[in-house]
């Protein structure tokens, strides 16, 4: 026996595959009209939420294959960094009683992180370089826990500002540690930014537990479920003991950086 609901359905069913077979027509086209177009800078897919985390003045998009974050570096907190004569100048007023400025001051970058849109583990887990290994929420990039190959931190640590940042020579500024500002503003929980193979960088808090590198890998993460992945992802997680951000090396493969 046929009822009316039935019919009903069939009709919806059939308008459904009418309208789906119409929007394929459509998109076959639209895909001819891009790849003709000068600008061939590949189909755009929609940025993940997750980066709506990042700071406005931190520029995201994605192909789909790959995320592409820009940004100039330059810190959204003050810093004894900055020129004595600049707003965002503020002398040292952090916990540690050996604080030492270093010579260098802050300036601006152009960088591009281009960072796997599908992070993926990679059995290389290839060692993290000296220089960016990935970039925070506000456009500052994260080192790792060597000051030069095979050195530890341990005389730069004293350079550290009252958020955990400094600069380099070349004025590039960036945190080996937790960005003191980033989890006092977000919380000890917050999403920290995301290092160059793709996968998340969360603060010390974890279910109610701050987080000691005993508790990762040696990678310095762990798989579970953050605010941002409730079905879980690779995530790694800074700690206030070394190596602070990663440990020996990505655990999935590394994109890149230019500046
Ligand atoms: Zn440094
Ligand atoms: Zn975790």
């Amino acid at each position: 026996m046929v009822t009316n609901k039935t019919i009903i359905m069939k009709k919806i069913s059939i308008t459904t595959t009418v309208l789906f077979f119409l929007s394929t027509l459509i998109c076959i086209s639209c895909s001819k009209d891009s790849g003709s177009s000068a600008t061939s800078t590949g189909t755009t897919a929609t940025v993940p939420d997750v980066f709506k985390k990042f700071n406005s003045n931190v520029t995201i998009s994605n192909d789909g294959s790959t995320i592409t974050i820009k940004s100039d570096g330059i810190p959204d907190h003050k810093s004894v960094y900055f020129a004595a004569s600049d707003s965002r100048y503020q002398a040292y007023n952090g916990t540690n009683s050996a604080f030492s400025k270093n010579p260098n001051s802050i300036g601006a970058r152009s960088y591009t992180f281009k960072i796997p849109a599908l992070p993926a583990v990679n059995a290389a887990h290839e060692a993290t370089p000296l220089g960016p290994i990935g970039v925070s929420v506000n456009g500052v990039p994260l080192y790792n826990q060597y000051a030069g190959p095979n050195t530890p931190l341990t005389n730069e640590i004293n350079s550290f500002d009252q958020y955990n940042g400094h600069p380099d020579q070349s004025s590039s500024y960036h945190y080996h540690v937790e960005p003191l500002y980033i989890t006092s503003i977000n919380t000890k929980t917050a999403l920290i930014g995301f290092l160059l193979d793709g996968f998340p960088l969360y603060g010390p808090l974890e279910n109610g537990k701050t987080l000691t590198s005993a508790d990762l890998d040696t990678y310095h993460g762990h798989t579970g479920a953050t605010a941002d992945y409730p079905n879980g992802i690779y995530h790694y997680h800074t700690t206030a003991d070394a190596p602070y951000i990663n440990g020996t090396g990505f655990y999935g493969t590394k994109g890149t950086v230019t500046q």
